[in-house]
């Protein structure tokens, strides 16, 4: 697995080129591994289109089988996939796990939806015509996505685009590549047939992205990652009218009101920060507290903090890993600097974690305004900045202060407040006295600068798929 997967086959590119690739926890190289550019890339393409039209001409339940092995070997193998996982992205072998099993989740949905691509009747004016609405694989489709779930994230991609009948070219994160190639190899392990599905490792993404989306065979490219990195593949994109979908950045307020479950909210935002060291997309990322409860929630919050285990992912009792990279500790490190020159308090934590050089400690703050960065940055990180608010219409007014739209939580014992504020905040996904949203049966997307597109859910295949109108006119 050392190699690109195009074509069914493992490919070291002509160049001979080779990329690094290291454990954030410790700074060791794991391996090295293919480093594919714009040859390696242009083969992938055309191996998954030559693989289209016998892929999309299988029967959605020839589809459906397929998928449900993948499935079923990702959750046989957990054991083996969750620590390639752990070791390159650094999050902790529990977490990475789960990440193997919600990753199957994704295949098994979409071999359930695979046999439900409905189609309509239409109703015609002439007693002599008839009309339908039905629906087709787009065809060959991109995939680009982070390290920060480096299994799930092409997962629900891969699940939506093959149960569809799309074939797929994949391009991981740079920081993360073994985790996609293990699935190849899985894909591999399941008979898949040539080019169906094709994994390109590299270092260098901007000419790759560049080929994925003005190539005239892809039809789709689907993204995951920054919202920089999206609007620019959206402008590369644009001179072909390629369709898109765009799963970016977040900035999630989450707002504990008067009335709530002071030691579930405290949970919820334990949950919603604190998973994969804070680098989640819908990571709670600006925490409104009532002035009434603020010290209250600080109290409990902090004694729960203050126990956290920051360490290597594979001790068993680490409950924070490593950030990803030394731009990431920068820009983590960089927020809280600002803020603290502005005037923030420092409650716990707020510095690097003496576990190495990557480990940050988890941090709370306060005393915070919307002149701080942090205030409007997403963090990607463990700290929880607290903001304090008096009444609802405030709260939410902030909360809805930012560009971003992707998740948000609100926590009340009221079920009218819940509607209300709910409805107002301006999110593709709102978590009430919840903050574990992910699920294959949900649409997760955001709105505004979060980008558009749902994936998982019965909407997931949607992106995938093309509407053909026939009308069958002078029937006799
Ligand atoms: P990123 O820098 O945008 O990178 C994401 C992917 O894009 C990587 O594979 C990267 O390759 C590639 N890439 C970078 N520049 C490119 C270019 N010019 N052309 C084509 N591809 C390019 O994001 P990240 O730092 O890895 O991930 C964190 C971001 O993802 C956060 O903003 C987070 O909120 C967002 N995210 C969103 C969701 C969601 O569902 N909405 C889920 C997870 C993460 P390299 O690794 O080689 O740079």
């Amino acid at each position: 697995m050392t190699k690109a997967f195009v074509d069914g086959q493992w490919l070291a590119p002509k160049s001979g080129d080779q990329f690094s690739v290291s454990d954030p926890a410790t700074g060791n190289e794991i391996t090295l591994l293919s480093d594919c550019g714009i040859h390696e890339t242009e083969m992938a393409i055309d191996a998954a289109h030559n693989a289209f039209p016998a892929w999309s001409r299988k029967s959605p339940y020839e589809r459906s089988n397929f998928l449900s092995k993948i499935a079923d070997l990702l959750t046989k193998n957990a054991d083996k996939i969750a620590p390639i996982i752990t070791l390159e992205n650094g999050k902790p072998y529990k977490e990475a796990f789960g990440e193997v099993l919600y990753s199957a989740s994704y295949f098994k949905w979409f071999a359930e939806e695979a046999v439900r691509i409905y189609g309509d009747t239409i109703p015609t004016r002439s007693a002599s015509s008839k009309a339908t609405a039905t629906k087709h694989p787009i065809g060959v489709c991109a995939a680009i996505t982070p390290w920060n779930f480096p299994l799930a994230m092409l997962a629900r991609k891969a699940g939506a685009a093959l149960a569809a009948g799309c074939t797929l070219v994949a391009k991981p994160a740079e920081d993360t590549p073994l985790s996609a190639l293990t699935l190849a190899k899985i894909f591999e392990e399941a008979d898949l047939t040539n080019g169906v599905f094709n994994v390109l490792p590299a270092s260098s993404p901007v000419e790759i992205g560049k080929v994925l989306t003005t190539h005239p065979k892809i039809k789709k490219v689907s993204f995951t990652g920054s919202t920089d990195v999206g609007r620019i593949l959206y402008t590369q994109s644009a001179p072909s009218l390629k369709k898109l979908s765009l799963e970016l950045g977040g900035n999630a307020p989450f707002i504990v009101f008067e009335s709530a479950d002071i030691d579930l909210a405290v949970k919820g935002l334990m949950q919603a920060k604190f998973r994969n060291a804070g680098q989640t997309c819908i990571c709670a990322n600006r925490i409104f507290v009532h002035k009434n409860v603020r010290d209250k929630f600080v109290s409990k919050l902090s004694e729960k903090v203050s126990k956290l285990k920051v360490g290597n992912g594979f001790s068993e009792e680490t409950m924070i890993g490593p950030l990803i990279n030394s731009a990431a500790m920068k820009k983590v490190s960089s927020l809280l600097e600002d803020a603290v020159s502005k005037n923030a308090n420092i409650i716990t934590g707020g510095q690097k974690s003496p576990a190495g050089d990557l480990f940050f400690s988890p941090t709370i703050i306060s005393n915070l305004n919307s002149d701080m960065e942090i205030a409007r940055e997403e963090i990607f990180g463990p700290i929880i900045p607290i903001f304090e608010f008096d009444a609802e219409q405030e709260a939410t007014i902030a909360a809805n202060a930012t560009d971003y739209g992707l998740a948000a939580y609100i926590y009340t014992e009221q079920l009218s407040q819940a509607w209300r504020v709910s409805d107002a905040l301006e999110f593709g996904m709102v978590g009430i006295n919840e903050t574990q949203i992910s699920d294959a049966a949900a649409p997760f997307g955001g709105i505004n600068q979060s980008g558009f597109g749902r994936e998982g859910s019965k909407y997931g295949l949607d992106d995938y798929l093309e509407i053909k109108y026939r009308l069958f006119g002078n029937l006799r």
